[in-house]
């Protein structure tokens, strides 16, 4: 039988995800599990939150609505047990990589201009989309799409939800930020999962280990080495369920939906995609033929799995083991520039909430009858970035994040309320933006330093790979076909340790 290529198992278990999803929807909104004797039971496989005590009244519904049950719950578990394998990935693949990164580039110069470009790139661009977003959202007006009575309605609606975002936000100012950057304790920041103090403390190792003698820095590094092949090994195993765990993830998301406040609020989440497709499928596309040889065709293929799995999981940081196998495996980008790449943009690079923050701001402003000036709009620019920086690559953060933006230009909070309901929805096309903004400023990293593999020699290397029985590792000692920074003590053969001996 054929083997389907992984991008496209995941591509069907999303659609069958979305359709299974819709169908649920559909049946429960229109009562027809009520009618064939169901009830609370497909509410619960839809995702519905109940009490432990109401679970029960199915109880003795018979084998439908048992069987019912079970399927929700064990697709939940499917979904949650996935969603903890890849956040189990994450700090451990941006720790051990990082270290081993940094001490293998070997030079600080080279190291603070691989760091120059990238943060360089991430901040136009966010930028960029968010001037995009604010561009969109002018032209467009989706304010004027929704019914002062609809409007009074949200409010109403969500209100209290909104409150609980606005607590949420708190109010660093930048000192703090810059200041956050640097973990009081490492291990504290490792096991609580600080993402940019866990990079910049895997930078500081990775650096110092460049500057004691090699001999005691070669094992040091060898471990790390090993432990990065150990993770990449485990991202491996998982990422094979990944069609599974995708329809997992999708089927409650969909199932829950609120149909009708989609309808209301239809423009505003038009305007919003539409934004987001300009930057994923025009600009990064545009950005790759400008400074690398990366084709279309080439850079989506190669990372659609981390942009699927964006989708469904709404969340960069647990996307981030797929999106450096993506970037090093499929796009064929160096490992040095991957490791330091990706998990820092996972961490400050939003292009994708950044629009949704501007759009979102001026959507709201314009519910509430509020003219922007163009100072407000680039007010609006300054601090989405900041806002987009300060967010975590988690499910909803870029909503609480955006009190921020509103506040910079006095947009009434709880205008929020406006817009929490399709929330969710656009939270997982913004984490397929943030996620593919993050695998093109790898490529052209990659490109302009020189580490970016052709298509043929990834093909090369996976034929190589496959013809030794070698099960597609990426690690295995020997494997690596880009050059290696010349005294690089961490990378190849064991002989490369004994040099600095
Ligand atoms: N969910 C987004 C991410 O993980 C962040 C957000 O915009 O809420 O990238």
């Amino acid at each position: 039988m054929p083997k389907i290529a992984l991008h496209w198992q995941i591509l069907i278990g999303l659609a069958l995800g979305i359709v299974v999803g819709i169908g649920i929807n559909v049946l429960w909104t229109s009562q027809t599990w009520e009618a064939i004797g169901v009830g609370d039971a497909a509410a619960y496989l839809a995702g519905a939150e109940f009490a432990e005590d109401e679970l029960n009244p199915n109880e003795d519904a018979g084998i439908v609505a048992w069987t019912t049950r079970w399927v929700g719950q064990f697709t939940g578990f499917i979904g949650d047990l996935f969603m903890r394998m890849l956040r189990f990935i994450a700090v451990p693949i941006v720790l051990f990589s990082l270290i081993v990164g940094a001490s293998s580039l070997n030079d600080l110069a080279k190291l603070s201009r691989i760091g120059g470009k990238t943060v360089g790139i991430y901040l136009v661009t966010t930028a960029f989309a968010i001037t995009v977003g604010l561009l969109f959202a002018n032209l467009a007006q989706p304010g004027n799409s929704v019914s002062e009575e609809k409007r009074a309605e949200l409010l109403v609606d969500y209100g209290a939800q909104a409150t609980s975002k606005i607590e949420a936000a708190g109010k660093p100012s930048g000192w703090d930020v810059l200041l956050n950057l640097v973990p009081k304790n490492p291990f504290e920041a490792i096991a609580t999962g600080q993402m940019l103090q866990v990079v910049v403390a895997a930078l500081l190792v990775g650096i110092a280990l460049t500057l004691i003698p090699k001999k005691k820095a070669g094992p040091v590094i060898a471990f790390f080495d090993g432990m990065t092949d150990v993770i990449i090994k485990i991202v491996e195993v998982v990422m094979r369920v990944a069609p599974y765990a995708v329809f997992a993830l999708i089927v409650p998301v969909i199932a829950t939906m609120g149909l009708e406040v989609l309808k209301a609020l239809s423009v505003y989440a038009l305007v919003v995609v539409a934004a987001l497709c300009v930057m994923m499928f025009g600009l990064y596309p545009l950005i790759l033929k400008i400074f690398t040889p990366v084709g279309y065709g080439r850079f989506f293929k190669a990372i659609s799995p981390a942009q699927l799995l964006a989708f469904s999981s709404s969340s960069s940081s647990a996307t981030l083991p797929v999106t450096m196998e993506c970037c090093e495996e499929r796009l064929g980008a160096g490992e040095e520039v991957t490791s330091f790449v990706v998990p820092v943009g996972a961490t400050i690079n939003m292009d994708g909430t950044a629009l949704y923050q501007g759009v979102a701001a001026v959507f709201i402003a314009q519910l509430y009858n509020m003219d922007l000036s163009l100072a407000d709009q680039l007010t609006i620019v300054l601090t989405a970035t900041l806002a987009s920086i300060g967010t975590a690559g988690v499910p909803g953060v870029g909503i609480i994040m955006l009190v921020i933006v509103l506040e910079s230009v006095g947009i009434p909070l709880e205008g929020i309320a406006f817009i929490l309901g399709v929330d969710r929805l656009l939270d997982m096309c913004r984490t397929s933006c943030n996620v593919t903004g993050d695998c093109m400023v790898c490529a052209v990293v990659a490109s302009t330093e020189k580490e970016l593999l052709t298509p043929e020699q990834v093909e090369e290397r996976a034929r190589e790979r496959a013809a030794k029985g070698l099960d597609e590792h990426p690690h295995e000692k020997g494997s690596r076909q880009y050059d290696v920074p010349v005294g690089s003590p961490s990378r190849g053969t064991d002989g490369d340790l004994d040099k600095g001996k």
